[in-house]
């Protein structure tokens, strides 16, 4: 009998968090997950620990934050000779304490260079990959997070995100230039930023490509999950009482397992397959744990902003 080819999911940052708990339940799913870290051989302790078996799960060299290392990832995932059927893009940092910026090997702000623009160049790489796979459906997902929107308790916080008219990025984003609106460096604004472009840039893969290509792009909002590694670079008092925080007070905490079910579910559960959404399980607007396709924030539904950051994206990355 002939036997089913297994579908294949790449998730950028699968080492640890919410990567890690989706990679475990998209290989639960009978998914063949190609782990695409940084750190491999913390990938392979990671894909152990959480007991992925052996032969669901492949680990790839990528490094978001260089431009270089995300293209010779898409040659080395194409000499693998793998179909893709989905792309999760999943990687973060978040480094709200520094003083000054960090800079990628390109000379890039980091947390922008990496959260952001590694991903744009690879899911403009990769949507060839997704474009010759033969499945019935191929989805490219986006993780989002509330921190992006200011019409929710979460997006509140200052400092808010603002791209303004992406005047950092028209100038070259490099130094002295820290900030995609070109002003002063603010590292936990940079993050708000780089989340903001990552649905500007979903919602315009969506416009430019659904139609002629059928693939769905979407973005999440997984949940607060709280413990990840992802706040590793803030206080430890922060480490300590964000958890309780979100627990006690906002209702948006949810663990690790949980929020990489969420991720599963939308690159592979048929009632995920609308395409230029975001999809939410809520904070305080609990909807029975249900999820729900919500507004994203003015910033991010703006189509003029989402063609100027993707044009000005499109030169920074070597595209244009
Ligand atoms: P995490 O545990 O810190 O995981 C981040 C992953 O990204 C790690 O695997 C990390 O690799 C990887 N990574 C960082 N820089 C990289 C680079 N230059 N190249 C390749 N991989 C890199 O954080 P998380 O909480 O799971 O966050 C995952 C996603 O969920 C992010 O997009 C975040 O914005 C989103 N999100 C998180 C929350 C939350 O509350 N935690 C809420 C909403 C959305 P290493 O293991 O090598 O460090």
């Amino acid at each position: 009998m002939e036997q089913r080819r297994k579908s294949t999911v790449v998730i950028t940052g699968a080492s640890s968090g919410v990567g890690l708990q989706a990679a475990k339940a998209l290989s639960q799913r009978g998914w063949h997950v190609v782990m695409a870290c940084r750190d491999l051989s913390k990938a392979e302790k990671a894909a152990q620990t959480v007991g992925m078996p052996q032969d669901s799960y492949t680990i790839m060299h990528i490094d978001l934050a260089s431009l270089e290392s995300v293209r010779q990832f898409v040659n080395n995932f194409r000499a693998s000779s793998r179909s893709l059927d989905a792309l999760v893009c999943n990687a973060a940092i978040y480094m709200p304490l520094l003083k000054e910026p960090l800079r990628s090997p390109e000379g890039f702000e980091l947390s922008v260079a990496t959260n952001h623009l590694g991903h744009f160049l690879l899911c403009n790489l990769m949507l060839e990959d997704l474009k010759n796979s033969s499945a019935a459906e191929r989805r490219l997902v986006i993780l989002g997070t509330v921190t992006h929107n200011p019409d929710e308790l979460g997006g509140k916080i200052p400092p808010r995100p603002d791209l303004g008219d992406l005047k950092g990025f028209a100038e070259g984003f490099k130094a002295p230039i820290a900030m995609i609106d070109g002003k002063k460096f603010e590292p936990v604004k940079a993050y708000k930023d780089s989340k903001v472009c990552n649905v500007l840039t979903m919602r315009e893969l969506h416009r430019r490509y659904h139609e002629s290509t059928g693939i769905v792009f979407s973005s999440l909002y997984p949940g607060c999950v709280a413990t990840t590694a992802l706040f590793r670079n803030h206080y430890p008092l922060f480490q300590k009482l964000f958890p309780v925080f979100q627990k006690y007070i906002t209702g948006g905490f949810v663990s690790q397992e949980l929020s990489g079910e969420r991720v599963a579910a939308v690159v592979a559960d048929p009632e995920y397959n609308q395409s230029g959404v975001y999809w939410s399980w809520g904070n305080r607007q609990k909807k029975d744990g249900k999820s729900f396709v919500q507004k994203v924030s003015p910033q991010a539904r703006d189509d003029e902003k989402a063609e100027r950051m993707w044009d000005l994206s499109t030169k920074l990355v070597g595209l244009a």
